[in-house]
């Protein structure tokens, strides 16, 4: 905090994480001595570059870009680029640092990394967009490669752009289809990787619920965003029984008492590149409203499902939801809850699913993705959904076990945050300083 005192965001994602591991010292003393700590919060490497791109009027505009090369213990760097204009490096360090843990958790040999531009895309032209992305490839280009550090989407990056991605990073190094996840099928990407985050949602949420004496089926969901995770979240709970009853953007949310009809929201955000409120138009019976969904106070709701972005429900929030009726939180985006959240769900008693265990399948698919690409094959949707589902069932199981064995029951976050550390502390130590 005091090296650097304007990374909020990244003093909370780490502090969260230390809170948690302390008993893990008691039984490695070891890991004391290395100074495993000091050194998991330290990037192995932080680059911010300049991305000049031209628009369509013909002015020049400056980005800034970043790529933070966490921590390489267990595998090569792997971790989504973030196009939104709120992105800065204390935003890319806390992304990078939950990634080392969540990428250790999936099981698969890769290392944590994160990056992105504070670039908006909303209201660009694709021409634009694509200058943009070519502009930042081109010098991020120098630092990544299908051995050493595999980037794919988040926030503003999706098909589109990891296509632009793609084709600048071939244009200048040749084709290498392991270079960047979240590829279109028709040159390398797999099949369920769209879907991968939004399911595994799902799926980790069954895990939670089953191992809690409850099922998905008859419950009522909130979830927030109307992105690539919160549509593929919805997608699968409602396929399994569950009705969701909002998704929002960052203006307002909608609330659809007949289930969220999920191929309108599609339709919305991915055909049309629209606002939320657009569905309130379209679908009867559906409410608009402005604002954050979690500020409102007359939606009664089992599950909470945050998918839109870091820190969107505050301890004020969060003790509304006893009385909403939530039995389970568990996350799609990264840190959505802030601290006081979490320690007001821990004193109601609402189960916790902490995003670097729910949220693991759209990475857990990126390197299955990795996979394919190396063996030059495709996977058939069927056999990438069943690997997610039994990463995720993993993943919970890992998570509640760390829990048992270290003395907290019951305390998924802890858990994860033990199982993710153990396995990259073990790698960190073995290889020396
Ligand atoms: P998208 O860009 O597809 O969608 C983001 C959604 O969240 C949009 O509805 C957006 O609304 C909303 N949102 C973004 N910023 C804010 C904000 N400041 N306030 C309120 N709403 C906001 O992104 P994804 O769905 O891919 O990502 C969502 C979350 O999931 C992020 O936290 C991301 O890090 C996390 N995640 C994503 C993974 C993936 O595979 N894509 C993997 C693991 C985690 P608007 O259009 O108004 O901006």
């Amino acid at each position: 905090k005091q090296r650097d005192p304007n990374q909020s965001e990244f003093f909370e994602a780490a502090s969260t994480l230390l809170k948690t591991i302390t008993p893990v010292f008691e039984k490695h003393p070891e890991y004391v001595k290395a100074n495993i700590l000091g050194r998991l919060v330290e990037p192995e490497r932080a680059i911010q570059f300049a991305v000049p791109w031209q628009d369509d009027q013909g002015n020049i505009q400056i980005n800034r870009g970043f790529r933070v090369q966490f921590n390489s213990a267990i595998g090569p760097y792997k971790g989504g680029l973030r196009l939104h204009p709120s992105v800065n490096l204390s935003i890319v360090k806390f992304l990078g640092f939950e990634q080392i843990f969540k990428n250790s958790l999936t099981t698969l040999p890769i290392g944590g990394a994160k990056g992105g531009s504070d670039f908006n895309p909303k209201g660009k032209s694709d021409a634009e967009v694509m200058r943009f992305c070519q502009s930042f490839m081109t010098e991020l280009s120098k630092y990544i490669g299908p051995d050493l550090d595999v980037p794919a989407g988040d926030i503003g990056v999706g098909a589109r752009e990891i296509g632009y991605l793609y084709g600048q990073y071939k244009r200048l190094k040749g084709a290498q289809r392991g270079v960047l996840t979240g590829k279109g099928l028709s040159y390398g990407g797999s099949l369920a990787r769209t879907e991968a985050t939004g399911y595994g949602l799902i799926y980790y949420t069954d895990e939670l619920l089953k191992a809690n004496g409850e099922t998905l089926a008859g419950k009522r969901a909130v979830i927030s965003g109307a992105g690539n995770v919160a549509i593929h979240a919805a997608e699968k709970a409602e396929a399994l029984g569950v009705k969701v009853i909002t998704v929002s953007d960052s203006n307002g949310y909608v609330v659809d008492e007949n289930g969220i009809d999920v191929a309108v929201v599609k339709q919305i955000k991915e055909v049309e590149r629209g606002r939320i409120k657009v569905y309130a138009d379209r679908v009867a019976g559906a409410q608009y409203h402005e604002g954050s969904v979690w500020d409102a106070t007359d939606l009664k709701f089992d599950l909470a499902l945050p998918c839109a972005t870091q820190n969107e429900i505050d301890g004020d929030q969060a003790a509304r939801f006893k009385a909403a009726g939530v039995i389970a939180v568990a996350e799609g985006a990264n840190m959505p809850s802030d601290p006081d959240a979490i320690a007001t769900y821990a004193d109601a008693r609402i189960l916790y699913g902490p995003a670097k265990a729910a949220n693991a399948g759209g990475v857990a698919v990126s390197a299955l993705e990795m996979g394919q690409n190396s063996r030059r094959e495709s996977d058939s949707f069927e056999k990438v959904d069943s690997q997610l589902h039994e990463i995720m069932q993993h993943i919970f199981k890992a998570s509640a076990d760390a829990a048992d064995e270290y003395g907290v029951p019951g305390n998924y976050e802890a858990g994860a945050n033990i199982a993710g550390f153990l396995k990259v502390a073990d790698a960190m130590y073995a290889q020396g300083m």
